[in-house]
Parts: structure tokens; sequence; C-alpha cells
């Protein structure tokens, strides 16, 4: 899946973030990080693109949301359609932050990383839905030059305001993240169901809706399978990504009528986590997607969205709209625990 901008947060930074783990998951870790070829011998490498709709996740969910507003007088506004993984993690970490994205639908730059992962993941797309034996890496590296024109032409990528020296080292960094799904496994041996499947589902009382990366048959078991271009997660922050999958495979039985066996996160160049699909944690997932739905509505009903300040706020983009996260943003200043590298430090500098 792909989503909103993945903040470049320090590691010590991350100790401080209030994530949602879900108790009890002993995820199994296979795999280990693999040399990544380059894609020419000088380093050099000159992707073209052109991509289709580069579909994500949160807009898919933001599509369609009515989002008349305001909770500025405390009047209550109405329900989103749908809740994905992505919008249902943004509201446990900050319900205000999510009411400008998803309610007002003001506009959250996506970021560099972001935007790696989003090329990265189209032409994963791309080459894997090629018979096995033409999902090669020079059939990748000639997709990744297929694809990028659109990629350049995006308005998003545009902001970035690189040079031609950024631009090579968003399109290295987009080239480490394809190559390194053979760090993890060879594509030409993956039997791949589907590609980019957009499953909409009642999950509970929640309509769920989100873009499933892969579906595989490996050994006979349904596998649902995420690419990530971030860095692993450390154990206690990984909830929210494996909740992500296990969401994908309860809406996977539901529209496919079939349980995955397994869910598994494909963190490019790193790792794989695989979990076994269970119905303890399912439930479990399913369960806390309620949770946030029910508070969802309640915030929606009451037109009330808490702010939950944090580290994160150097990093929220509206930032500048929130009282409280000013306040935060203050606080750590004065206290010196703002990173010289999030960007809204520019705001208390
Ligand atoms: S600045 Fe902080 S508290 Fe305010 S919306 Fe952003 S993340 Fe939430």
């Amino acid at each position: 899946m792909r989503g909103g901008p993945e903040p470049d947060v320090e590691p010590d930074v991350l100790d401080e973030i209030d994530d949602t783990l879900l108790p009890g998951y002993e995820p199994i870790e296979v795999g280990v990080p693999g040399d990544v070829t380059p894609p020419d011998q000088d380093g050099s490498m000159t992707l073209s693109v052109v991509s289709p709709d580069l579909e994500v996740e949160t807009e898919l969910v933001a599509a369609g949301a009515p989002g008349e507003v305001t909770s500025e007088d405390g009047e209550g506004v109405e329900l989103p359609p749908h809740l994905s993984p992505s919008s249902a993690s943004a509201f446990d970490h900050c319900p205000r932050r999510w009411k400008f994205k998803y309610v007002d639908r003001l506009k959250e730059p996506s970021g560099q990383p972001a935007l790696v992962g989003t090329f990265a993941h189209r032409v994963l797309e791309l080459l894997c839905e090629l018979p096995p034996g033409g999902r090669t890496q020079e059939t990748a590296k000639a997709l990744a030059r297929q694809c990028w024109p659109e990629m350049a032409d995006d308005p998003e990528f545009a902001a970035l305001e690189l040079d031609d020296e950024g631009e090579r080292a968003f399109r290295w960094q987009s080239w480490l993240a394809i190559a390194g799904l053979w760090a993890l496994e060879d594509p030409a041996d993956v039997d791949v169901v589907g590609t980019e499947r957009k499953v909409s589902a009642q999950l509970g009382d929640v309509p769920f809706l989100g873009i499933v990366d892969r579906l595989d048959r490996r050994e006979g078991q349904l596998v649902v399978s995420d690419y990530k271009s971030g860095t692993v997660p450390r154990l206690r922050f990984r909830g929210d990504k494996i909740q992500q999958v296990l969401l994908y495979a309860a809406a996977i039985a539901e529209t496919e009528g079939e349980l995955p066996d397994r869910a598994r996160l494909l963190y490019l160049g790193q790792r794989i986590i695989d979990i076994p699909v269970t119905p303890r944690r399912l439930e479990e997932a399913t369960g806390a997607l309620g949770t946030t739905w029910d508070e969802v509505g309640t915030a929606c009903s009451a037109g009330a969205f808490e702010a939950k300040p944090g580290v994160l706020c150097g990093w929220c983009p509206f930032a500048e709209q929130c009282p409280e996260g000013l306040g935060e943003l203050r606080k750590r200043q004065a206290n010196g625990n703002l990173p010289a590298h999030a960007p809204a430090k520019a705001l208390v500098a």
C-alpha cells in the first residue's frame, strides 16, 4: 500500500511516538538484507517513466468524502464513506491532523520518501503483471524508464524543486527500492494472483477501503503482500503496519470468499515480516479498526477533533493552523528537543 508521507524521523525521536502496537504479535521475520545490484556499472541510471493512475489509498478514501464541514463552530460533520488503514492510523495519531486532511481536504504534500515509494510501487506492479519469466531486473529498469515521464510531470514531484543532482538521487533511491525486491525473493518464482487490488468491504461496522499491493499463491496458501519502501520499524512500532496487512487479509476474505493464510510486509532491500493470519489476530485488527471508527464517528458528530501534540508536530504540514501544535513546537524549541531537520521548526526558530 502507498500511504501518506512517512516523516524521516530519527530513531531516537521515534521512541517518543505513541504508536498503536497491537498486543500479542510475534511476527516471523524471514529474509535478510541482500546486495542490491546497481542499475549500471558506473552507478548511473537514466530512468524514464509514465505511469497511469497512481492511486494512493488515502486519496481513494478521501474521494467522495463529503467534507462539508465545520467544526469551527462545534457543528457536526458527515462521516467519511470509508476508512482505510492509513486514515485510521492518521486519526489515531492526531484527530486534528486527520480533520485537516480528510474533512477540510487541505493538501498534505507527499514528500520525497512517499513519492519514491509511489514510483517503486508502480514499477513493481507492472513487473508482477508480466509472465514470471519476464520479471527480471532488466525489465524493471525498462519499466522504470517507461514510467518516469509521469512522475516527472507530477506537480508533487515538481514541488520537491530538485536540481539535477537531486533528481538523480531520487531516481537512484527509487531504483534501490525496486531492486530491493530481489533481496527478498525472486519475483519470477512468485505465483501472482493479483496486483493493486482495490478492496472495499464491510468489516464489522466499518466500511473499509484499501489497495492490496499483491496477492500470491504459495504452496497452496493465499498470501497478502504489501511493499514498504521505508525502513523496517522497531518491533514496538510495527503495530500499525501489521494491523494494515491483517485488515487487507480480512477484506480479501470478505470480497474473495477465501481467507488468506499469511500476510507479509515486504520491506524492500531489507526483510520480510511474515505473519500467519489467525482468527485471533483478525479479531484484534478489526476490533481496533472498529474502535477507531467509533471515535471518528464521535468526533464527526460533535465537530470536535482533539489535538494530540507530540514530536510529529515537527512534521505536520498543518502546524501553522494548529495552536496546540505551535505550542508544542515552541516548548520543544525551548527545551532543545525539536530536531533540526523537522520542517515545522521554521515556524518557531
Ligand atoms: S500540529 Fe500536532 S497537534 Fe496540531 S494537527 Fe499537527 S500533529 Fe496534530
